[in-house]
């Protein structure tokens, strides 16, 4: 969708049902030309978008989130088919888009400057000095594709609420899914060229480089993250990267409620979430009770159809994504780790695995799994899961169950990381909090008031008077 029209790419890509392993969606391939259409076309639109009162932008934002809610299950239900998600969870996630757009509008309204102080210093007397924001101009937004819809509604909403102009570029796997949301936001009244979106692998790489774009809103892998920095060391750029999800149990938590949070969050979506439940560390005297309910939970999951009601988990997002989950858990099982549940997988349905493991580290505790995988490790003294966590490379989330506040705020302190979830998992989110990582799990943060701050730039005005 390039300046308000569907364009044709430099050829077709497929996008695959990655349950039946069958084609799912023909998508136009975008090539250097669309990448400088697209650019272009943002260009134009980024004066008129910066000049919109924000009122008006607000309403914008709220016709799109209805126009989205008047097409949720035909949403929910592409996305089941074209991603692999349980649709109950499909739906979870189309749900949550019109309220993130939604709060989008309100923050829309809210873009706040400063007074500074002037006479503070004797060169600042008599002066008056003003801290305004403004938009960046063209934000290029590029997502993954395990919750497709909400992640792009995390870029787009802010940019256009902050007054932005918009290239988003998808992951390619659930290109037709956002297609289809693109197309409901255009069709709720958002003047051409606002919002513009190409699509294919290629094209991620194209638009970061292209230089008619102000800063890069990324959400995806570390790796791919740390490349984006490199190729536009200059620009702004707001990077939601990878995480290896700790949780921990102390020994006075409700072990039930633990478990039950635990074993769920760590195969809900088949563990393809940044914040997964992949390590959880439990005081060694509960270790043994606290693992029994993990695995009494993990056996009454349901895998398999996505599109059949009761299903818990899916398949991962490609027969190459499950190969890889599965070689990982066999490293994990040759450095010494024991597989207490699961560990195969057939086509892209990888088994729900538990692993227990007797040291920290190794192949699924340091690196991100991205699958539903998760290890429980004991510990005697909670300095060693704190220097886990602190001396891993990642820092997204940790959850921490405790009957205590204390001990809960003492960690909350001592962990390096963007989150601390105090009786949950590192599996929560909602979409009006700051959420982002430190290390290497990213810089930035979303959530529409953080992302707004991040999307728009202060100049200082003084005036003389
Ligand atoms: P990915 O990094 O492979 O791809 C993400 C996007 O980047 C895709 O649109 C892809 O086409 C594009 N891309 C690939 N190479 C590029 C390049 N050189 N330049 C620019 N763009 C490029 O990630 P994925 O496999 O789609 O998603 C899974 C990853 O996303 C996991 O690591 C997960 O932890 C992370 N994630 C992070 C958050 C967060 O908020 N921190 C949320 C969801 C997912």
């Amino acid at each position: 969708m390039i300046g308000g029209r569907p364009t044709e790419g430099e050829g077709v890509f497929e996008t695959v049902d990655p349950y039946r392993q069958t084609p799912f969606a023909e998508v136009a391939q975008a090539g250097p030309r669309e990448v400088a259409a697209a650019v272009k076309a943002a260009r134009a639109a980024a004066q008129k978008v910066a000049a919109t009162p924000a009122r008006a932008r607000a309403a914008l934002l709220r016709r799109a989130a209805e126009s989205v809610r008047t097409r949720a299950e035909s949403l929910a239900l592409t996305m089941a088919l074209e991603t692999g998600k349980p649709i109950r969870d499909a739906r979870r996630e189309v749900a949550r888009c019109p309220e993130t757009l939604e709060l989008c509008a309100e923050e829309a309204v809210r873009i706040e400057g400063a007074h500074i102080p002037m006479d503070a210093t004797d060169i600042g007397a008599g002066k008056l000095g003003l801290v305004l924001r403004f938009p960046l101009g063209v934000i290029a937004a590029i997502t993954p594709y395990n919750a497709p819809l909400n992640l792009v509604c995390h870029k787009v909403g802010p940019a256009l609420a902050a007054g932005n102009a918009v290239v988003l570029k998808p992951a390619p796997q659930a290109s037709a899914t956002v297609a289809a949301l693109v197309e409901a936001l255009c069709e709720a009244g958002l003047p051409d060229g606002w919002l513009n979106s190409i699509y294919g692998d290629a094209a991620g790489r194209l638009l970061v480089e292209a230089s008619g774009i102000d800063a890069v809103s990324f959400t995806g892998s570390t790796a791919v993250g740390a490349r984006i920095r490199a190729a536009v060391p200059l620009k702004p750029v707001v990077l939601e990267l990878g995480g290896n999800g700790f949780t921990i149990v102390h020994a006075d938590a409700d072990l039930e409620v633990a478990a039950g949070l635990c074993a769920s969050n760590a195969m809900r979506l088949a563990g393809q979430s940044c914040i997964s439940v992949q390590n959880v560390c439990v005081a060694r005297p509960m270790f043994d009770r606290f693992t029994a309910m993990v695995l009494a939970q993990v056996d009454r999951l349901k895998v398999g159809n996505p599109l059949d009601e009761a299903t818990d988990v899916g398949p991962v997002i490609s027969v190459s994504a499950a190969e890889a989950i599965a070689r990982r858990i066999e490293a994990a099982v040759k450095a010494g780790a024991e597989v207490l549940r699961g560990g195969g997988r057939t086509g892209a349905l990888v088994e729900p695995t538990v692993l227990r493991l007797d040291a920290e580290g190794g192949p699924t505790f340091d690196e991100e799994v991205f699958g539903p995988v998760v290890n429980l490790i004991a510990y005697d003294d909670l300095a060693e899961p704190v220097s886990w966590i602190n001396r891993g490379r990642y820092g997204l989330q940790a959850g921490v169950f405790t009957g205590s506040l204390a001990v809960g705020m003492s960690l909350a302190r001592a962990l390096r990381v963007g989150g601390v979830i105090l009786n949950g998992t590192s599996t929560w989110r909602s979409d009006q909090a700051p959420y982002g990582g430190v290390k290497d799990s990213g810089s930035g943060r979303e959530g529409p008031r953080y992302a707004i701050r991040d999307m728009t730039e202060e100049r200082f005005v003084v005036i003389n008077h």
